[in-house]
């Protein structure tokens, strides 16, 4: 099925297929902070955040909202579509923390009177800079159109996964999306959703289930994300 490596990054490799409207994504055991500053190999995350992203994906589809998602391959390869990625990180907030919580003051733990969705530039020269409407305009990245549907969707995904997730008894803090085009011109998820993209705190003690375990040099990283998939998997 793998015909070549189109694409290394930092945590994933995209492989085209024998089908030219399909790639494969492998998930790697890599992990990086800090714009690459920070970097570790963390034995079998690769395997579970493509578990966990397997199971968001299902859940999305499930809900009515088509993604790039086709099916995994085996422990660290997914079947996905193959879109043209909209290089724009979708930032959606429920509570504050992180950079919001640097930028704004906002104390991090803080629930937000409404949810607050953003759009980062996906530019790692330019360090994925946070970028309003007019910037995405004058950049030529995405219409007014499809900044709103984007939003939409990505709203969308929040309405699902946050009460999914809190029945699990993890809290979403927050989460990164990237939206891809299809050849067909449809706009859907791409990429992953997983621990290394999502905040995900406890929901009784706040401990923190996600890549700031990495982050902040809390320790117990890949049983933090072992831990979200057995609470996945829990009936
Ligand atoms: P980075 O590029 O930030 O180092 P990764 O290591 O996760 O990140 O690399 C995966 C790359 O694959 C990302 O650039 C992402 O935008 C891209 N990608 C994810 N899903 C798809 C898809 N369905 N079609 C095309 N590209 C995709
Ligand atoms: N995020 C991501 N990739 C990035 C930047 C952020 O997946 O390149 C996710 C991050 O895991 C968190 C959310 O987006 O769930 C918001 O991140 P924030 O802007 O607070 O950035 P941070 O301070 O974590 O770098």
């Amino acid at each position: 099925m793998k015909v070549a490596q189109l694409y290394e990054g930092k945590a994933k490799i995209i492989y085209s297929t024998t089908q030219p409207d399909q790639l494969i994504v492998y998930y790697k055991d890599d992990t990086t902070a800090g714009d690459g500053a920070k970097k570790a190999q963390i034995q079998g995350k690769g395997p579970l955040n493509l578990k966990i992203s397997d199971y968001f994906f299902r859940l999305l589809e499930a809900g009515g909202v088509r993604t790039h998602f086709i099916e995994t391959l085996n422990e660290r390869e997914m079947l996905v579509k193959k879109v043209q990625i909209i290089p724009l990180e979708v930032v959606v907030r429920n509570i504050a923390a992180g950079s919001i919580s640097k930028r704004l003051g906002l104390p991090e733990g803080e629930r937000l009177p409404r949810t607050v969705v953003e759009f980062y530039y996906k530019n790692d020269e330019l360090h994925d800079p946070l970028v309003n409407r007019d910037h995405i305009l004058a950049l030529g990245i995405a219409t007014e159109e499809e900044m709103d549907k984007l939003k939409e969707a990505a709203l969308r995904v929040n309405s699902i996964l946050e009460p999914h997730l809190l029945e699990k008894d993890i809290i979403l803090v927050d989460f990164k999306l990237e939206f891809g085009r299809t050849q067909t011109g449809e706009i859907l998820p791409a990429d992953e959703i997983s621990p290394d993209s999502c905040r995900f705190w406890d929901k009784q003690s706040l401990q923190k289930l996600d890549k700031d375990r990495f982050r902040r040099d809390l320790g117990s990283v890949v049983e933090a994300y072992a831990e979200v998939y057995r609470r996945l998997c829990r009936q």
